[in-house]
């Protein structure tokens, strides 16, 4: 019986010596040590030898099983750290493999644009409070607007945020005036999805507050970045917009570039396309996060980068950015 064992262990650590990955040792492991596994059966039938026997017997099955315990784990381990090890950095990369979502793509662009004019890239939580999203962007409870921005409320007044505008709020709290922030960014609404809704979508927020900023600024700043974009010289519009934290509050069109305002199915024959809401700060804004409207002024607009992606690579579902499905993405040469 004795070298019947001896015999099993040896057998046993040559398999460990040779095995070649971790399901090896697994297997190993089950043929030797599982319930099956002879050391098994010699332990359970222990009860059959004398006293005298049993427990040099029992000693012989303990040790062996530690011996073989100790090698599987260290096999494993060295089976692991080779694997960490074993990857080829000087093999080619294989360029056709991936490439980051057309709305990041675009945003990149974007803030990149951006902090050539000095505005500072932020980011703000995605589950908001009630505060930031709503009160102090100069929407209370009662507001209706509240009813146009729908979204999962989380309980204990924590929501997911509607609008990356949540970020102002807090880029003011934090560094006061002057500022010139921007802020890239998922946002949620409940929403029923079809090809241009979607619940999940992404903004940038664009804040710039300093003395003596006035609606050409506005002006100026919107056409610079969006001709850097659309990497041509375009012309944009301001029409009144309602939004509650912009005083006066503008919707922002582009002259659509691709019957450059002749009218086509795009622009559905207007020849300008709605792309961004913006506006000068509300005073009432700048007075809740302590900031003396009197002594400073300031713009804000939101890009809906969603859209603006849409556009750039001619997506017309906005769908397509959610499911995943690298096939829908590869048509656009995306993946
Ligand atoms: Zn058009």
């Amino acid at each position: 019986m004795d070298e019947e064992l001896l015999e099993l262990k040896k057998q046993a650590l040559q398999e460990i010596a040779n095995a070649q990955d971790s399901s090896e040792i697994v297997q190993i492991k089950s043929k030797y040590l599982g319930k099956r596994s002879q050391i098994s059966r010699v332990m359970s039938s222990l009860k059959n030898y004398s006293i005298e026997e049993r427990r040099t017997l029992g000693q012989i099955c303990n040790t062996i099983k530690n011996e073989i315990v100790e090698a599987l784990k260290a096999k494993n381990n060295q089976l692991i750290s080779e694997t960490s090890y074993s990857i080829d950095i000087t093999m080619p990369v294989d360029e056709d493999r991936g490439s980051l979502s057309p709305i990041t793509i675009v945003g990149n662009e974007v803030c990149e644009i951006l902090e050539k004019m000095g505005f500072a890239i932020v980011s703000g939580p995605e589950i908001e409070d009630e505060y930031h999203n709503f009160d102090a962007l100069n929407i209370p409870s009662t507001h209706p607007a509240r009813d146009m921005q729908d979204t999962y409320w989380l309980g204990s007044h924590k929501l997911l945020r509607t609008h990356t505008s949540p970020c102002q709020v807090r880029a003011m709290e934090k560094y006061g005036a002057p500022l010139r922030i921007a802020a890239p960014g998922r946002c949620f609404r409940n929403e029923d999805i079809d090809a241009s809704h979607e619940n999940t979508f992404f903004q940038l927020e664009g804040m710039c507050i300093d003395k003596n900023i006035s609606i050409p600024n506005l002006i100026y700043v919107m056409k610079s970045i969006l001709s850097e974009i659309f990497d041509q010289e375009v012309q944009v519009r301001l029409r009144p917009g309602y939004f509650p934290f912009v005083e006066p509050g503008f919707e922002l069109d582009i002259k659509c570039l691709i019957c450059e305002g002749a009218g086509c199915s795009t622009c559905k024959g207007s020849g300008w396309i709605e792309l961004c809401p913006c506006g000068m700060i509300h005073p009432n804004v700048l007075r809740i996060n302590n900031i003396d409207p009197n002594e400073y002024s300031g713009f804000a607009f939101g890009i809906g980068l969603t859209r603006l992606a849409m556009m750039k690579y001619h997506i017309n579902d906005i769908r397509v950015f959610n499911t995943c499905n690298l096939e829908e993405l590869e048509q656009f040469g995306i993946v």
